[in-house]
């Protein structure tokens, strides 16, 4: 990373933390805010312990990152620091991916895929932007939006239709069949996204996927207005499945169990993919997963990949807001 107390924008990796505020539940209840001293880019962490003897302690975490955003950081703030960076390396021909990790609740949707204010649409208006100037002319915006559901894609732009990948042999992943649509501007976009956010929640062929057990990925595609088939730059924000998903549950039934253990080997084989990024690796496990399967192409060759942590800053959520800490601590 870069030195002094701003990293650098253009690394090839960037992971970012970002806390929610607490909500009027939590403070209701009286929970405190336990990560009180979150900087621009460490964070240190209390974490509140019980003895049997009931005496309380204090066990103090510290990680530093790229960047950590507080609770009262906007959308905008984090976009800046986060997915701008790769809208401008989309238009040289690049692949770029932002991912939001984190515990169900921590705010991962309202991070990447707010309807109105998701690092997506900031990101949207950056490129319809670009898309106007005269040295951009020749170039479309298409968009796909899938999803992975216990290892199995389905399309949320065609009811739900089942997906399959492949590779071309030119180092790109196919998704065979998968719906796009041009779009000519933002409004277009949000509303291509808001047809499929339905068909996420629904899950209409019983498939009984919630959000917070499947990975959502919407694409943003460039390519030459008179060759829909190549692809110059491809943008990809990425709402992965709940991080405590995949903790060992021992409460949990037989197919919960399973899902688990799915979601589980994905983020690991995820983690494994983007570190190897950083090290010239020659075997990367791609195949572990299907999520690094069709993410093979984001990865290799031309790559940006951005991630951003999210956290809650409860107590009683401090076990996963540490383990989350660590994963992101471990990506880079
Ligand atoms: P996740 O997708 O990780 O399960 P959500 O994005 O749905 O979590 O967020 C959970 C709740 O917290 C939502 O009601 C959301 O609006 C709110 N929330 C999340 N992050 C923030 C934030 N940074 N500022 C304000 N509210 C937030
Ligand atoms: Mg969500």
């Amino acid at each position: 990373g870069g030195g002094g107390g701003q990293s650098d924008l253009n690394q090839k990796i960037r992971v970012c933390v970002r806390k929610r505020p607490l909500n009027k539940k939590e403070i209701d209840r009286g929970e405190k805010d336990i990560s009180p001293t979150a900087g621009i880019r460490s964070i240190n962490i209390n974490e509140p312990k019980t003895k049997v003897d009931l005496t309380k302690y204090i066990e103090q975490h510290s990680f530093t990152y790229d960047d950590v955003f507080d609770s009262d950081a906007a959308n905008d703030q984090v976009y800046q620091r986060t997915a701008q960076p790769l809208v401008k390396y989309i238009f040289d021909g690049g692949k770029a991916t932002c991912f939001a990790y984190g515990q169900t609740g921590s705010g991962k949707t309202y991070t990447m895929l707010d309807p109105r204010h998701g690092l997506y649409v900031l990101a949207a208006r950056d490129i319809f932007h670009l898309l106007r100037q005269p040295e951009y002319q020749h170039l479309t915006a298409w968009i796909g939006f899938y999803e992975i559901y216990q290892g199995q894609l389905y399309d949320l732009l065609n009811n739900r239709k089942k997906l399959f990948a492949r590779e071309d042999g030119k180092q790109n992943v196919v998704i065979v069949g998968l719906k796009e649509y041009i779009i000519k501007n933002v409004d277009d976009l949000m509303q291509v996204f808001e047809y499929g956010s339905q068909a996420r929640s629904t899950g209409s062929t019983g498939a009984n996927s919630d959000s917070s057990r499947s990975h959502a990925i919407l694409q943003i595609l460039l390519k030459p207005a008179k060759s829909r088939k190549k692809i110059i730059g491809k943008l990809s924000f990425i709402d992965l499945a709940g991080s405590e998903r995949g903790a060992d549950r021992g409460d949990a039934d037989a197919k919960t169990r399973m899902e688990g253990a799915e979601i589980n080997k994905s983020l690991l084989a995820l983690k494994e993919c983007i570190r190897a990024l950083d090290q010239d690796k020659r075997h990367t496990p791609f195949r572990q997963s299907k999520l690094t399967q069709v993410l093979k192409d984001s990865f290799v060759g031309n790559s940006r990949t951005c991630m951003i942590a999210t956290i809650s800053p409860n107590q009683s959520n401090s076990e996963h807001t540490l383990n989350t800490l660590r994963y992101a601590d471990r990506v880079k």
